[in-house]
Order: C-alpha cells, then structure tokens, then sequence
C-alpha cells in the first residue's frame, strides 16, 4: 500500500523542495518505489531532478486538465525514483478545474491508477493555501510540514493548521499530520533553539527527531540537478535527509505492527 505525504506549508522558501527532492532520494536509495509530484507553477523540484522544465510536452498541468494520461508523463528517473513534473503552465490550472465537479479532488482521481506501484509519494506543494495545495491535502494520507528555524517561523502556521481541518472535515477525513520538520537549523544562532523549543511545546512528538542542518551543499545541488545523495553523499545535508527517511520508515514500521497486534485476538491467562 503505497503512503501519501504532502510536504506543505504556505510560508515561501521553507525548504518544501529541498525536503521533497531529498527524501524522495534518499527513500528511493533503500530500493523502494517513490513518486515525486511536483505541484508547484515554479517547477522547482522539477529542476532540481536534472529535468529542464522548458522542454517538457507534458508536465502534471496536462493530467489534471484531462489532456495527457498520468502512465505517460511520469518520468522515470532512475528505478526507484519517479518524477510527475511542473512547469509554469500549471498556474493556470485554477481556470480549467473551475467548473469541473469535485475539483478538489482531482488529483487523487488521477492518482488512482498508478498509486499502487509506489511504496511513497511525496507532494512538493506551492506556497500558498490555493486549489494546488488543497489538492494535495485531499490526496494525501498525511502531512509533513518543514518549519525553517528562523524569523517569523510559526508565523502561518495557524492557518495552515486550520485548512488540515477543514480538508478533514469535509474532503479527507484520513489525513493526519504526520510531523513537523525542523530545517535550516543552525545550532549557534540562538534562534534556531528557541524557535525548536517553541515547536516542540506546541507540536510534541509529531516533531520529527531528525533535524536539517543548514548546509550549503543542500543549497548548490539544485544548480547541477541532483538530489544531495548524488551531488555529494557525505555531506552533513545528505546524512541528515538519509536520516528523515529512516525515520519515516521506523514510522511506518511501528504503525503497521500496531495494526497488526490490534488484529490478532487477546490471549488471556486461563489454560487448562
Ligand atoms: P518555495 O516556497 O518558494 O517553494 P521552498 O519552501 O520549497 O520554497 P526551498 O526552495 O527548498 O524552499 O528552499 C529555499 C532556499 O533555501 C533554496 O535556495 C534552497 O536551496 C535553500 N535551502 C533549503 N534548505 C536548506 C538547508 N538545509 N541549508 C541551506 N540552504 C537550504
Ligand atoms: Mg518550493
């Protein structure tokens, strides 16, 4: 059964793509199938795979207008690693999906078919709390929210929190959020420790253990087009995203063992 992670938060340069191009990575580096949508007019995950954006005949714009089929535009980046790619079309995607019944949830109609061959697909979403993001959150399983460790980081995050419950109430009543992701973390500014303590006050242990270091390394590898794993593997950057998957991945673990107890009938004391 595949798990699907909407990596959102409406607040702009957070490290949404960063995060969704790395853990894509890094979970398609442990030979499991991962699909990364790139649902943003930017396209900058898109780019930052090593797609040119410009080339593209048909990008995830042509699958929620009905014009192109989901099995021939998701690109193929290596085995494990799939690309659903944007370009600045999709901006006009708000037009087209106006009168279409049910608009929210295009995307996960268009999911349908090919969801089951993924293990994880992640969503790099806009930033902004428009028809793209909700959606996203319409498709998705659950949530993760990158908060950079900086100025004004909780700053929209309260409305971000209201829209997830909107979506549950009336579109997705299955989305949880699955945790919040400190990035950008620089262990000498203060800052970055207050604003950690602040987030694990309010969010507890949805907080993400794993932390993103600031790494300038994490910020070159957009320019060649390449996930940090390939760009430079040993950096502080690509350990970190390798961690966030092995996380995310315990995660999973644990949740299906729980499920699995809660199926298997109570043994009591009594033998004879
Ligand atoms: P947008 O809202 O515009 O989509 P975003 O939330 O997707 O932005 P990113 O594009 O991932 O944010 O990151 C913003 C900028 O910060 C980029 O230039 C990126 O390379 C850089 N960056 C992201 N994470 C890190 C990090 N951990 N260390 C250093 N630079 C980073
Ligand atoms: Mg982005």
């Amino acid at each position: 059964m595949s798990k699907i992670l909407a990596i959102t938060n409406q607040k702009g340069g957070v490290g949404k793509t960063t995060t969704s191009v790395n853990l894509a990575a890094s979970l398609a580096a442990t030979q499991r199938p991962v699909l990364l949508i790139d649902l943003d007019p930017q396209g900058n995950a898109t780019v930052g795979c090593g797609v040119d954006k410009q080339q593209l005949d048909n990008t995830v714009f042509e699958v929620l207008t009905d014009q192109a089929d989901i099995s021939e535009v998701i690109l193929p980046l290596n085995t494990h690693l799939h690309l659903l790619p944007a370009n600045g079309d999709l901006s006009a995607v708000d037009l087209y999906l106006m009168d279409e019944i049910g608009r929210e949830g295009k995307l996960l109609r268009c999911l349908a078919p090919i969801k089951d061959q993924y293990e994880y697909i992640l969503i790099d979403c806009p930033p902004a709390l428009g028809m793209l993001t909700i959606n996203a959150l319409a498709a998705a399983d659950a949530v993760m929210i990158p908060v950079q460790c900086e100025y004004y980081a909780l700053e929209g995050l309260a409305a971000l929190l209201e829209t997830i419950k909107k979506i549950q109430k009336v579109v997705n009543a299955k989305l949880e959020i699955d945790g919040v992701l400190r990035t950008m973390f620089d262990p000498r500014n203060s800052l970055s420790n207050d604003v950690s303590k602040q987030l694990m006050a309010r969010f507890k242990d949805k907080v993400y253990r794993t932390v993103i270091p600031r790494n300038v390394r994490l910020a070159e590898a957009p320019s060649h087009g390449q996930p940090i794993l390939n760009y430079d593997g040993k950096s502080r950057g690509a350990v970190a995203y390798l961690a966030l998957a092995g996380e995310l991945l315990r995660r999973t673990e644990q949740q299906k063992n729980l499920l699995a107890l809660a199926d298997v009938p109570l043994l009591t004391a009594e033998t004879d």
